[in-house]
């Protein structure tokens, strides 16, 4: 169950020599003090992503690592080990390899268990190294349907009388339910929306809504009094718009909520948004870049300074693209830069950085932030968003005082960043000399593995793919890119979503970024200080060899990671 500090110690310590004494016991207490599982802890005193830490248990070990991801786990094969067994002794048997069933556990060297698990199996176990928590989401995520425990409880509401006494138990069990829920599902968001005569509660799902349950009205106002209790939100103000934030450990894992109430014709509308402390989320490498642009972004962030922009919508996934650059930059160097952030508001909290939330009411905006931060010696600094002249003015001071700064805009292609720049009154050669790499995304939902199907567009889809969306072209320019083999462009074959028990019925699992990188050469940064219009700065950026989103999303597409008419919603939205 866990493995032992004194192992801990040798791994991190005396092996690795990612924490030194001091660091480990400084790691221990806060374990104590915080309640929080010691591995977590130390994973974030020494700065590791998930990815590094199950690397390091695999060296220590000499077994390979796994990290249980849903597409890597045989059901069936994981059905053979008791539920029992798998809780107690924390494996998850998830695959066969020839005449061996692969068995992750979060201790491999423990022979006993894995004596056991021979006999029990009758079968020769390869065993894989896993961290305790992926061991443990991998075993709560196949325990049933997960839905069905709020929808007993609902019954279990309905059939009750609507006595004063059973209402505050009934809305701690039912909210305890839906938020554990939320988080086991990796749902973003819970909204939960007053109507006439009763209460919907939806999660979103890989970006879509999904209703989960149908409350009686009668719960609505305990409902919405616990979760503002919760937040310290003032309860009896039920007519202006709150917000707040809320934590509570699920599953043994720490879990943040952020929390909007607003005032409906019916009742308050709540909005839950799951703040995941696991940082996974925010590993570089999991965030769809093909190859080749993960080396470009790679690249920029190691430039002492200069100006990188997250670009897109709301809700494309900008903020997570820039921490995953605040930790690769990190991974790197955490002891030779200093970091620090201004946000609003602070979504994540990440270790070894220094993160300011603006506060308007006391005048603490992004420009006066970044105005004090300058004074604090930073070397890289994290502007949320720029959203005024203001902040843009300060952010690109402070990259031509040798800083490098990250921020996020809202454009919707690659080059009109520069565009939105010079229409915030910033002068061309300032944006020229300091703006460094622009990334532009969406997110576009990630087509189920285990059920997708191959199929051969027709020719129809392929005339209007040529009408619409300039397909030989794009198709030549991925082609001379060489970033996809040409067996997918020879072939022809798209992917489609089908839905499976896996993907409960939806055909698609998770999310994927498209993207599009522009990285800012001599010849883009003549025709910024010649103020050229977007379309001439477009034809530069793409004769250079600018990869489109389009284009991005269409690599994407021939290897099956998502659908076509996925590729063509996104991509133009
Ligand atoms: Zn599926």
């Amino acid at each position: 169950m866990g493995l032992s500090e004194q192992l801990y110690r040798k791994i991190f310590v005396d092996e690795k020599k990612v924490l030194n004494d001091y660091e480990f016991s400084r790691a221990i207490r806060e374990s104590v003090d915080s309640k929080r599982p010691l591995n977590q802890v130390l994973i974030e005193h020494a700065y590791l992503s998930p990815r590094q830490y199950l690397q390091l248990l695999a060296d220590h070990f000499q077994v390979p690592p796994s990290d249980l991801k849903v597409g890597t786990i045989d059901e069936d094969v994981m059905r053979k080990i008791p539920e029992d067994f798998a809780n107690k002794n924390l494996t998850v048997a998830f695959g066969m390899e020839s005449d061996a069933i692969k068995v992750a556990l979060d201790d491999p060297s423990n022979k006993e268990v894995i004596d056991q698990l021979g006999q029990m199996l009758q079968s020769r176990i390869a065993p894989y190294v896993a961290s305790e928590y992926s061991i443990r989401r991998a075993l709560v995520l196949y325990s049933g349907d997960l839905t069905q425990r709020i929808k007993q409880i609902v019954v279990k509401i309905e059939d009750k009388p609507p006595a004063e006494e059973n209402t505050s138990s009934q809305t701690v069990e039912l909210l305890t339910a839906i938020i554990e829920t939320a988080v086991l599902v990796d749902s973003s968001d819970v909204h939960i929306e007053p109507y006439e005569s009763e209460v919907i509660v939806r999660f979103r799902i890989d970006g879509l809504l999904r209703t989960i349950a149908t409350v009686p009205k009668r719960m609505e106002p305990s409902i919405v009094a616990r979760l503002k209790v919760l937040s310290e939100l003032k309860v009896d103000q039920t007519r202006l718009p709150q917000d707040g934030r809320f934590t509570q450990i699920i599953k043994g894992q720490e879990v943040n909520f952020r929390i909007s109430t607003i005032p409906t014709l019916w009742g308050e509308k709540i909005v839950l948004r799951v703040l995941p402390r696991e940082a996974h989320l925010f590993d570089i490498h999991n965030l769809g870049l093909l190859e080749n642009d993960l080396k470009i972004i790679k690249n920029y962030l190691k430039m002492p300074h200069g100006m990188i922009l997250v670009t897109g919508p709301t809700g494309s996934g900008k903020t997570t693209t820039l921490y995953a650059c605040l930790q690769e930059i990190g991974n790197d160097r955490i002891d030779l830069v200093n970091i620090n952030t201004i946000e609003d508001p602070v979504e994540y909290t990440m270790p070894r950085i220094n993160q300011i939330q603006t506060q308007a009411e006391i005048d603490l905006t992004f420009a006066s932030g970044l105005r004090a931060l300058l004074r604090q010696d930073p070397d890289i600094i994290m502007v949320g968003e720029i959203r005024d002249e203001e902040t843009a003015d300060f952010a690109i001071r402070s990259a031509l005082v040798g800083r490098l700064v990250l921020s996020s805009l809202h454009t919707n292609d690659a080059t009109s960043t520069i565009i939105r720049l010079m229409d915030m009154k910033i002068e061309p050669y300032l944006i020229s000399s300091t703006l460094s790499l622009v990334i532009t995304q969406r997110l576009a939902r990630r087509l189920c593995p285990y059920c997708r199907r191959q199929y051969k567009p027709d020719n129809k889809v392929i005339n209007e793919l040529k009408r619409n969306h300039d397909f030989d072209n794009n198709l030549a320019r991925l082609k001379s890119s060489k970033q996809l083999e040409e067996s997918y462009t020879d072939n022809m074959k798209f992917y489609e979503a089908v839905g499976c028990k896996r993907c409960n019925g939806q055909g698609y699992s998770g999310r994927i970024g498209l993207y599009e990188i522009l990285a800012i050469s001599e010849n883009l940064q003549t025709a910024i200080n010649n103020r050229e219009d977007n379309n001439k700065i477009r034809e530069i950026a793409l004769s250079e060899g600018m990869k489109t989103m389009f284009n991005d999303g269409l690599i994407k597409v021939f290897k099956g990671e998502i659908d076509l008419p996925e590729l063509i919603r996104v991509a133009y939205s």
